[in-house]
């Protein structure tokens, strides 16, 4: 492991551990001037103010509870269930380089694998490639110009619609969102919804103690007495933590809304290629490449070896193959289209759940997290439609599926 490599390690270690002691330093001793100095001291034996006492004092705590209740759940989520893609067998069978987990950890390479071949490898050209199956049982899914999912060399693994590899952890991260030192990690599709949370109570909680120290400090001034130095300690605390929580929250709430992440957001003219599945048996076009699924031998070629795309190959096979066959056309978004955008209300129901005790309470998962949809891995029904009127492709739904699955059927069965 070299020097600077090193030094990065132990501030990555230092920044995982130190911010949030800090954050819970501030936290109490932003406790203690609000409820001791403040109020008790100050509002209520000074003044006699007990209405305000008693007002500031419940919002603080419910706030202060709240916020801990968002806070817990996003490190304990974060750190249990962090949104990882299942490594698959390439990556488990060889170890050639250690993973950037492995080295933040100060974890050690296994000696003798300098004869390793070099880890920046391409796509799997196995037809039969595990995992593929993942995405072509779907009706949609995100992929390369050959109709192959989108590959990741460090885990040797099909990147799933919307994953991205983590050098923090060395592996690919489903909607990776951004690291946070400050709540401990890697936050993705499963932690989101719950930052968004702690965000949001977390600048309440900060709004209450700069309004209430701001207050007590008007009032000390206007009486000609000293400031409290506690006081002054605690505005200059929640005037410098709201910025990055307003801030943060703001920025979760407009991606949610959005349907976007922090990753998303940083590329720009990004168009995305999907294969959108189409009836057996449909030409490829000079609009469109077609790819037929399960890929069949002889190999498939490399990706960059023609600019020929791969046409159905349904003729080479038995009728039983070809009735588990499955067509896809690889589309094309225009530059910056979001597929995952399904209208605000929809977007933010994916994220925040159905109904207002979700959206308030950090307890249930976010629905897109579940990956319970049929026809892709996150919903895209709205693009997929657009995608389908653009280039002319007929209408496609799920249950229209079924419907194509069973003609199909009917059709390979009358040709025996
Ligand atoms: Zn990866």
């Amino acid at each position: 492991m070299s020097k600077a490599q090193s030094s990065q390690n132990a501030v990555a270690r230092w920044a995982s551990i130190g911010i949030p002691t800090f954050v819970v330093g501030a936290l109490g001793y932003g406790t203690y001037v609000l409820t001791s100095v403040i109020c008790i001291d100050y509002l209520y034996h000074d003044l006699g103010d007990s209405g305000a006492t008693i007002a500031i004092l419940i919002i603080y705590f419910l706030s202060l509870f709240a916020t801990l209740a968002a806070y817990g759940r996003t490190f304990w989520v974060i750190n249990t269930n962090t949104g990882l893609v299942p490594l698959g067998p390439h990556a488990q069978t060889v170890e050639n380089k250690p993973r950037s987990s492995e080295r933040r950890w100060g974890g050690r390479r296994k000696l003798g694998d300098l004869e390793s071949p070099p880890y920046y490898t391409g796509p799997d050209l196995d037809p039969d490639s595990p995992g593929l199956e993942h995405f072509y049982s779907k009706e949609a899914f995100t992929c390369e110009s050959d109709g192959r999912p989108r590959w990741c060399s460090e885990c040797r693994n099909w990147k799933p619609d919307r994953a991205h590899h983590s050098s923090e952890l060395g592996r690919c991260v489903r909607k990776m969102d951004h690291y946070c030192p400050w709540v401990g990690g890697m936050v993705s599709e499963t932690s989101f919804k719950f930052f968004a949370q702690f965000t949001a109570y977390a600048t309440l909680l900060c709004a209450v103690v700069l309004a209430a120290s701001a207050y007590a400090l008007a009032m000390q001034t206007r009486e000609g007495q000293a400031l409290s130095g506690h006081i002054i300690a605690a505005t200059v605390l929640s005037a410098f933590f709201i910025t990055f929580t307003f801030t943060m929250s703001a920025t979760s709430i407009r991606l949610i809304l959005l349907n976007l992440t922090n990753i998303d957001t940083m590329k720009k003219k990004w168009i995305h290629q999907l294969a959108v599945r189409v009836p057996q048996n449909t030409p490829p076009t000079n609009q469109y490449g077609i790819i037929t699924y399960p890929l069949q031998n002889p190999p498939f070629p490399e990706p960059h070896a023609s600019n020929e795309q791969p046409g159905p190959r349904g003729q080479l096979l038995s009728p039983r193959d070809q009735r588990a066959t499955k067509t896809f056309a690889i589309l094309r978004t225009h530059a910056d289209e979001n597929p995952w955008d399904l209208g605000w209300k929809e977007n933010w129901k994916d994220v925040m759940g159905t109904n207002i005790m979700d959206w308030l309470l950090p307890i249930r998962m976010s629905p897109c997290a579940m990956h319970d949809h049929t026809v892709s891995d996150y919903r895209m029904d709205p693009m997929l439609h657009t995608l389908r009127k653009r280039y002319g492709l007929k209408g496609f739904t799920e249950g229209q599926a079924m419907d194509m699955e069973m003609r199909e059927v009917r059709r390979t069965e009358s040709r025996r």
